[in-house]
């Protein structure tokens, strides 16, 4: 057991400093039988910089450390080499006079008691002078956690191969934290509480695994994203859809423009997806573009890219989303959004083939299906001026409405197995469904957000309900109204909340009041608006006035009506 308290004296390192050798001819150093290089200090903290920038600062450090402690391994050859009769410590403490003399810092034992046998150690070092607080002192000042990496790496990979078993470093003061001087505490992994996250500091995985991760979760889902899009995953129950999936047939076998309508949350994306599916383009990238989505001044660098200088902050030329969806589908959402310069530009885009990049001159051909969505009223605004008439009929050649969710309500049990699918797996519940209460409601439910809504409803309850168990109408009832009780009405955020129930009669007393028309017409008015709304018939007119037949058959007549 060697035990050294303040008063230690180093060795001589003249036997280190005589295995130093400039080879100036063959343009290489060596240190004993490693080839060395003299590194400035600044281009080191430049790099190191750049590493934090890249990585963010968990990642740079621990690239830093295990770049110190494959280092160390390396030195640890000489002190196994030379002072073999010498003592234990003289022998350990060629580590920190390598580390002085390869210029990275000034290490002063405090206290250190080791045993190689037993494994036991205990060591405690202060650091002056170190190159890597400065550096990071230079480009980042002063920070708030030790920052002296690389250094740390190499104590702790030196005493770890010394001891013959994993001795971990970490540094308790720092200079670039603002203290006095570094100080480092080396000891056991098992003796530290955090070993697991030290250990971490050293696995070379940790970065790999940390982007594999990220890639299974864009294959997942993007996967999902496809598997849901898939022609044969769309609910199709009802006739409407029916004819939707026929319509989009034709059009995959043909490479027509289409126009997706209907209202938000209908799918709009997800049939244009089956579209891109079903046709001879499935296999190239399709692109989405939410036009709503980006700030007008560079909607245009979006879709058409960008020659370097184009504007200003456009350091770098790069492709827009027409050439990257070559060959596939161009999906442009929200397509009423866009502002004139860029309906002209996707009007001759249109019709040539062809577009130059913002800031270019070069006419680049592209072979794209394009399909349009919008839930505006694309004519309205053609007629308010807006949106540009030429554009309007080019884009309209091949329009499909969407339905919304509450005229395709029979689908409604197929989107429900589908997303509690979805979320099982997501979750990894096992919900069995809905209760017949909740599907009544569901039916019962006007569904403004559409499909995007019950999507939405069904994750919640997923989360909610019990495994093996049905989602229950309690787990639904935020957004859902009871079928014939609570009035509900949509709230600030687009939720559906109570609400206080209209007055219709007090409205429509005002309304009458102010517009001067008088009992006797307004009663005339109604019931023609409800005898051409029944076609003529009088029983339906009576239906849906909520009068009898012959009260109905009176007032007609009464009126002049019938
Ligand atoms: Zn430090």
């Amino acid at each position: 057991m060697s035990h050294y308290g303040k008063k230690f004296t180093y060795p001589s390192n003249q036997d280190l400093k005589a295995m130093i050798r400039f080879e100036e001819d063959s343009g290489s150093i060596w240190l004993g039988q490693q080839r060395m290089i003299l590194l400035h200090a600044s281009a080191f903290g430049s790099m190191r910089s750049e590493l934090i920038e890249s990585f963010g600062e968990k990642y740079a450090r621990g690239i830093l450390m295990r770049m110190g402690y494959a280092a160390a391994q390396s030195d640890i050859q000489l002190a196994k080499n030379i002072r073999a009769q010498a003592d234990v410590m003289d022998r350990f403490i060629i580590g920190p006079q390598l580390h002085a003399l390869e210029g990275m810092v000034s290490v002063e034992p405090v206290k250190v008691e080791m045993d190689v046998e037993t494994g036991r150690f205990y060591g405690e070092f202060t650091w002056e002078n170190s190159f890597e607080a400065a550096e990071h002192m230079r480009l980042y000042g002063i920070s708030d956690h030790a920052v002296c990496w690389n250094l740390l790496g190499y104590a702790t990979g030196y005493t770890t191969v010394f001891m013959g078993k994993p001795i971990y470093f970490k540094e308790v003061e720092c200079v670039g934290k603002g203290d006095k001087q570094c100080r480092i505490i080396g000891k056991p992994l098992e003796d530290w509480e955090d070993a697991d996250e030290l250990k971490d500091l050293f696995s070379l995985e940790s970065m790999a695994k940390k982007l594999h991760s990220l890639e299974e979760e864009v294959q997942f889902l993007r996967k999902e994203m496809t598997a849901s899009a898939r022609p044969e995953n769309i609910i199709a129950e009802s006739a409407q859809i029916k004819e939707i999936m026929y319509l989009l047939h034709k059009a995959a076998e043909t490479n027509v423009t289409v126009l997706m309508l209907g209202e938000t949350g209908v799918g709009k994306e997800i049939f244009s997806q089956a579209l891109h599916q079903m046709g001879t383009r499935k296999n190239a990238p399709f692109i989405a573009v939410n036009c709503a989505a980006l700030p007008r001044e560079l909607v245009e660098s979006e879709l058409f890219g960008v020659e370097k200088g184009g504007y200003t902050g456009a350091d770098k030329s790069r492709p827009g989303r027409f050439e990257r969806a070559n060959g596939g589908t161009l999906f442009l959402d929200e397509l009423g959004e866009l502002n004139t310069r860029a309906q002209a530009k996707l009007l001759r885009a249109i019709q040539t083939g062809e577009f130059e990049r913002v800031g270019g001159t070069e006419k680049i051909k592209v072979d794209v299906r394009l399909i349009a969505a919008t839930n505006a009223n694309l004519l309205e605004r053609v007629r308010e001026g807006t949106f540009r008439a030429d554009l309007y009929y080019l884009l309209n050649v091949f329009p499909i409405t969407i339905p919304p969710l509450r005229e395709r309500r029979t689908d409604i049990p197929g989107l429900i197995k589908k997303f509690i699918t979805k979320y099982n797996q997501k979750y990894g519940k096992h919900i069995l469904g809905v209760t017949d209460d909740t599907l009544r409601r569901f039916f019962a439910y006007q569904w403004p957000g559409n499909i995007r809504e019950l999507e939405n409803i069904l994750e919640r309850g997923v989360i909610l309900a019990e495994n093996n168990a049905r989602i229950e109408s309690n787990h639904i009832c935020m957004g859902m109204p009871a079928p014939a009780d609570d009035y509900m009405v949509i709230g600030k955020h687009g939720n559906l909340e109570p609400g206080a129930k209209p007055d219709v009669l007090d409205d429509l007393l005002s309304r009458m009041v102010q517009s001067g028309v008088d009992f006797e017409t307004l009663e005339k008015q109604i019931l023609e608006k409800a005898l051409n709304k029944a076609e003529g018939n009088v029983l339906e007119t009576a239906r849906l006035l909520g009068i009898s037949g012959p009260q109905c058959r009176y007032r007609l007549k009464k009126l002049g009506l019938a």
